[in-house]
């Protein structure tokens, strides 16, 4: 599957399970272990990621669950795989 399909909208982690199904349509509506946004719905159009992204990153970019932070994690390197049209 294409990378594109895994990564989270708002924060670009990369999930195990396409947030949006494999067919980009069939949201599961579970929360990103990073930025927290619900799949399906806080993620529905380009203006409601940025939204949630600009309160994610105002809010210091915490992790959901902590647990889950890599020890070496790079904000901008995971940026930085947010497809184009969410950017
Ligand atoms: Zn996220």
């Amino acid at each position: 599957m294409h990378h594109k399909h895994l990564v989270c909208r708002v924060c670009g982690y990369l999930n195990e399970n396409p947030p949006w199904g494999e067919d980009g349509k069939s949201p599961l509506f579970e929360l990103c272990p990073c930025c927290g946004v619900e799949f399906g719905y806080e993620d529905a159009t380009p203006q409601a990621v940025r939204a949630y992204r600009t309160k994610w990153l105002t809010n210091g970019a915490q992790w959901l669950i902590p647990e889950r932070k890599p020890t070496d994690w790079d904000l901008e390197a995971q940026m930085a795989k947010i497809p184009e049209e969410y950017r």
